[in-house]
């Protein structure tokens, strides 16, 4: 969904900060034939604003499947947890990459019911995750972690 009233000079300062990448499936924009969205983490019906610390950037396929939603199920327990929240929390902290770095694991509650969710194991997701190793551009910087 597009934004129309975020600013441009806003807009580039969250794909920045982003460094380019989703911030929950960590695609990179350079790679998706759809552009990103910035997402606000916690919808404007809250009445939250368009502050810097209230966005993040998101692919489309993640972006669709947050829409309003802050909390879901942890699939382990079944209790609703928080969703993932790129500017009060580490990526690392939540999630971690399979071997192959080609599925992304949930640590978490929040891990797992993120991971659930936004389905960040899309099979489209995974086979670019795949091409993108063999050619040394996945996983992106910093989230490398064993
Ligand atoms: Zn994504």
């Amino acid at each position: 969904m597009s934004e129309p009233r975020l600013s441009d000079k806003v807009r580039k300062a969250v794909a920045f900060r982003a460094g380019g990448c989703c911030e929950y499936c960590l695609s990179q924009a350079r790679y998706s034939p759809d552009s990103f969205s910035i997402e606000h983490i916690f919808p404007r019906a809250a009445g939250v604003t368009d502050d810097l610390d209230n966005l993040a950037l998101s692919c489309q396929g993640c972006n669709n499947r947050k829409y309003t939603t802050t909390s879901a199920p942890d699939p382990v327990t079944g209790e609703s947890v928080p969703l993932f929240h790129p500017r009060r929390q580490q990526w690392a902290d939540h999630f971690a990459w399979s071997d192959d770095f080609s599925h992304v694991l949930g640590l978490t509650p929040t891990g797992r019911a993120t991971v659930e969710k936004f389905q960040l194991n899309r099979k489209g997701v995974v086979n670019l995750r795949r091409v993108l190793r063999e050619v040394g551009d996945h996983p992106p910087h910093g989230t490398e972690r064993e």
